[in-house]
């Protein structure tokens, strides 16, 4: 018997990957035993990286490989000159001046200060750490892994940080249309749920009502409901007002739920700036409770990810998982998880969003029909063994260079870790 709920390994996953599936991934995993694979990145919590590591590195764990993961230390005002980055590689304007890469550069060479990496590879995500590898002797494969919107990067901010990525030995972004010139190696790799995790898993009814009562959230109407870090490219206001034009047809209640991740310093902003349109019918919430994350995507009639720039979107993958009516923007990953009209909605304004919420919230049936499309996409395509076996598949490419390492430790009498 498992000893903690969380602890889930390949074995878990059989009955929805099937055993021929579950077989291949441990053997991969097996060649490659031992190996230490260490993760960078910014945030423990809030956003979808922090929910990808959270999972996959215990399931890497489970299967042999010794995943580790660190977060780099910044200032509010480090942050606040990540945060601009990550907006101007998604196409917003930046002013790059000398002081904002000061901070950027000398807070990273700080954390280069602190942190050993003793490891046979290492996997930077997003910006926030990328010119790590510049402050250290390169003595295994280094492998950036960018989970942004990268379609339309601000050519100044790309020409800035590539000068960063070309020291990688590859890249890793969510879609082939994030690919950028350069004459690095770079693979493809969406993102990815752990079903059995408490945002993912089962809950009853009961669990379900409980969870919405205890933040006053009624069901006595239909919920409409958009979770998101509060972040205008998820573009909440778009929400608001899409319900808006719903309700003239339509009866619901609208709930924005919301988190602030410690490296995202505008979400406070972005938060603040919708409570005006707070009312009886609209609940704007930020909590870090993940059981009300599950509550609400089980419970809403339809489920808004109304971005204008997704990397992924794993909230609308989180929901199709439970079955839920997603309706989304037509945009990023978005667009490589929901087919228009088979298995949810795209969308590319706020009057087709309204429509959309009307047409869902008269039509019950087609919510579920959709729903159970969502699910079995999920199911067959974006399960975190998937994404796991990719990354097994992309550290197999480093094997010769691992082997040296192993070879080199066993000699030292240095045990492997
Ligand atoms: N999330 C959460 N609570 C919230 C809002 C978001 O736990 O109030 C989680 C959400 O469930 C998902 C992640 O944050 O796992 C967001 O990932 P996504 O890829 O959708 O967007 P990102 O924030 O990385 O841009």
């Amino acid at each position: 018997m498992k000893k903690y709920s969380w602890m889930v390994d390949i074995d878990d996953y059989a009955p929805l990957i099937g055993e021929e599936a579950m077989e291949r991934i441990v053997h991969k995993a097996h060649r490659l035993r031992d190996m230490r694979v260490l993760h960078v990145s910014s945030t423990f919590y809030g956003g979808g990286v922090a929910e990808i590591l959270s999972s996959a590195t215990l399931l890497e764990r489970s299967l042999g490989i010794k995943s580790d993961w660190r977060l780099i230390q910044g200032s509010p005002d480090f942050f606040s000159v990540t945060k601009k980055i990550h907006n101007a590689l998604q196409g917003g304007e930046i002013n790059l001046t000398r002081l904002k890469k000061e901070v950027y550069e000398e807070t990273v060479v700080q954390n280069a200060v602190r942190m050993d990496l003793n490891c046979d590879l290492v996997v930077v995500h997003d910006p926030q750490p990328l010119p790590l590898i510049r402050h250290y002797r390169k003595t295994c494969p280094w492998v950036w892994r960018c989970h942004v919107d990268l379609s339309r990067p601000n050519p100044e901010v790309w020409e800035y940080l590539r000068a960063y990525v070309e020291e990688y030995d590859a890249m890793i972004v969510s879609l082939p249309e994030y690919a950028q010139d350069t004459s690095l190696p770079q693979v493809f790799i969406m993102p990815a749920i752990n079903p059995f995790s408490l945002k993912n898993g089962e809950m009853s009814e009961a669990e379900i009502k409980d969870r919405l009562e205890r933040y006053g959230i009624p069901d006595d109407l239909p919920i409409v409901a958009q979770v998101s870090r509060f972040d205008r490219w998820k573009d909440p206001e778009g929400v608001v007002e899409a319900f808006h034009l719903a309700r003239k047809e339509i009866d619901a209640t609208l709930v924005l739920l919301g988190n602030i991740a410690t490296d995202d310093p505008e979400g406070q902003q972005v938060f603040e700036s919708l409570l005006r349109h707070k009312e009886e019918r609209v609940h704007i919430l930020t909590v870090e409770d993940s059981a009300l994350v599950n509550a609400l995507q089980r419970r809403a009639a339809v489920i808004l990810q109304k971005s204008i720039r997704e990397g992924f979107g794993l909230t609308a993958t989180e929901a199709m998982w439970k079955g839920a009516a997603v309706i989304a923007g037509r945009c990023g990953g978005l667009e490589h998880q929901i087919e228009d009209g088979v298995n949810g909605f795209l969308v590319g304004s706020v009057e087709e969003a309204a429509q959309r919420i009307v047409q869902l919230v008269r039509d019950e049936k087609l919510g579920k029909e959709l729903g159970r499309r969502a699910y079995d996409t999920v199911r067959e395509r974006f399960l975190m063994t998937r994404k796991v076996e990719q990354y097994l598949d992309l550290f197999g490419a480093f094997e010769p260079q691992f082997e040296v390492n192993r070879k080199r430790l066993s000699a030292s009498g240095r045990p492997a870790s």
